[in-house]
């Protein structure tokens, strides 16, 4: 027998919808590209995003059509997610750091129709645009009269001129809650990156499981600002969990400095933010260094990769921020755990609970984890006993776009999918997981791993250390042994014997790592995480003491 309720789909357009109707007031600010405060509210964006519906549907994009953005976080970028998605067809998000070689690869493969580009673009997508043919009309992110003069750009057209051809009495589409609403590429570290295809159904799941309060947990009383970019896996959803729950959004546009973030929090009462650990280095560095405090922040989701204990510490001790570890990918929409309290931590001490906060967490309802070893056999959750992670559930991949890589999942007796993670993780038997490392940075000596994730968050303990990271080196005996690379806090002076000493009695005396090399900088990636590829390509040449 069927149960007998409406059949109303899933649809990121009834997001919006929802927060105009019950939210309208409640704002959206941007920090635009040209430096000025932009503001206005749920109602305001929800009236803007139909219009670019219309004008899309004008301009003959079709259902299923992939139209591709080159932005910052912002109430335009906002506009297209739902104005897009809404109607029907793919919001491509696509990562500016990469290289414009890449980025016309990923728009040739993805077939996008249109284009959207902040300002700050402007150099890749001239460079891009002969290769590209498929591309009808590149969309500037601005004002009429900001529009740029360009002889490469043929079909250049400015948002707000594109945005009035569109009509006012737009109405969204009732369309199949399978539907595709959003692209998203992975960052291709190996080989050509490839394609995440997220459904309205699997977006707005994704957007009701983030807003559980031991997820990420947001509220109409939050002012969120998500720094993590909305070309990352879709700000971690962020745009559809604010809208869902009526949150105010913050969004801080290019200027991703200390001193710009810290104002903005400041200035617009944030309570919550999120984003890469990498993000933080900057922001603490500015509160420390002029000695700034915190008026409204209450809480930060951190993730993308392993949050170093330290970090955790210091916002929570320093500045009374909590920190919310939480771990996911691309390929998961991407929330997978976050690690939250539970009951049964709270008569332990403080420093077990911090043990339990340091994890990667647990699942949100929707996610299922298991560990596995090479054969396939499932691993015990005892905390200790570590193999490759694999996920399933409403918002996990399970093709590639265009079927890259062809099936990626690994099938179980019953003949369920999951997706292998390409992480290697310890699961406790409360459920907790926590990542020791992504199976290609592990280190091998003597058969036996070492985690370069717990030897970089020893390293980030240290006062003197400002990041850290640890790479395999070649080795006759022991096939692999650590390298610690690190770079110090301005003006701090560290030897590599006080280094090397600070790890004796915190790990096995064999974890320790070989030597220790100082640089300016550590190579980042394009989603602002270590890239730890390019730092073995620039230790190739060294061998160990
Ligand atoms: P990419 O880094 O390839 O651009 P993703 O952003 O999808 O793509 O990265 C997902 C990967 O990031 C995970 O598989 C995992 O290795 C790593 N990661 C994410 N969050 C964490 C975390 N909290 N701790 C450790 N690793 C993490």
């Amino acid at each position: 027998m069927q149960g007998l309720m409406m059949d109303m789909p899933l649809l990121i357009s009834s997001i919006l919808q929802h927060a105009a109707r019950h939210h309208g007031a409640t704002e959206i600010v941007s920090r635009r590209v040209e430096g000025d405060i932009h503001r206005y509210t749920y109602a305001d964006c929800h009236r803007r995003a139909k219009k670019l519906a219309s004008a899309f549907t004008k301009a003959g994009v079709a259902v299923g059509d992939r139209v591709a953005t080159l932005a910052w976080n912002g109430y335009r970028h906002v506009e297209l997610y739902y104005g897009v998605g809404g109607m029907g067809a793919v919001v491509h998000t696509i990562n500016p750091r990469l290289h414009p070689e890449q980025i016309a690869w990923i728009v040739n493969h993805a077939g996008d129709v249109h284009l959207a580009f902040d300002l700050s673009f402007l150099p890749i997508v001239e460079a891009i645009a002969a290769k590209c043919p498929n591309v009808k009309s590149w969309i500037a992110l601005c004002d009429a009269d900001r529009q740029p003069a360009s002889d490469k750009l043929p079909s250049l057209v400015n948002y707000e001129d594109f945005l009035a051809t569109g009509a006012d009495d737009y109405r969204w589409p009732e369309l199949d809650e399978r539907t595709a609403v959003g692209l998203c590429y992975t960052s291709g570290t190996t080989g050509n990156p490839k394609g995440a295809l997220y459904s309205h159904r699997s977006s707005v799941l994704h957007a009701y499981g983030a807003a559980l309060p031991d997820a990420m947990g947001a509220s109409a009383r939050d002012v969120i600002l998500p720094v993590v970019p909305m070309f990352h896996v879709n700000a971690w959803g962020l745009p559809f969990t604010c809208a869902l729950v009526g949150a105010k959004m913050v969004l801080p546009g290019a200027a991703l400095d200390g001193k710009s973030l810290y104002e903005l929090f400041e200035g617009e009462g944030v309570t919550y933010s999120a984003g890469v650990p990498t993000v933080w280095l900057g922001l603490l560095q500015y509160v420390q260094a002029n000695k700034l405090k915190f008026s409204t922040f209450q809480r930060t989701v951190i993730g993308g990769s392993a949050c170093p204990p330290a970090m955790i510490r210091t916002f929570n001790d320093d500045y009374g921020v909590e920190v919310i570890h939480a771990w996911g990918m691309t390929e998961l929409s991407p929330l997978g755990t976050l690690s939250k309290l539970q009951n049964k931590h709270m008569g332990m001490s403080e420093a077990e609970q911090q043990k339990v906060l340091e994890k990667q967490g647990h699942v949100i309802f929707g996610i299922d984890l298991k560990i596995v070893d090479d054969s396939g056999k499932e691993l015990a959750w005892d905390g200790k006993t570590y193999g490759n992670l694999l996920a399933r559930g409403p918002w996990v991949m399970k093709e590639y776009f265009r079927g890259e890589g062809g099936d990626p999942l690994m099938y179980d007796a019953d003949g369920r999918g999951w997706f292998p993670t390409g992480d290697v993780a310890t699961i406790d038997a409360d459920g907790y997981m926590q990542i020791t490392d992504r199976s290609k940075d592990v280190i091998k000596s003597g058969g036996e791993w070492i985690s370069s994730i717990d030897l970089e968050n020893l390293a980030m303990a240290h006062p003197a250390v400002a990041n850290a990271a640890v790479i395999g080196i070649v080795h006759p005996k022991w096939d692999e042994r650590p390298l610690l690379v690190v770079v110090k806090k301005p003006g701090a002076e560290l030897t590599r014997e006080e280094m090397l000493a600070f790890y004796e009695g915190r790990i096995a005396k064999w974890w320790t790592p070989d030597d220790v090399q100082f640089v300016d900088s550590l190579p980042l990636g394009a989603t602002g995480k270590i890239l730890k590829t390019r730092l073995r390509e620039q230790f190739a040449d060294y061998s160990l003491p």
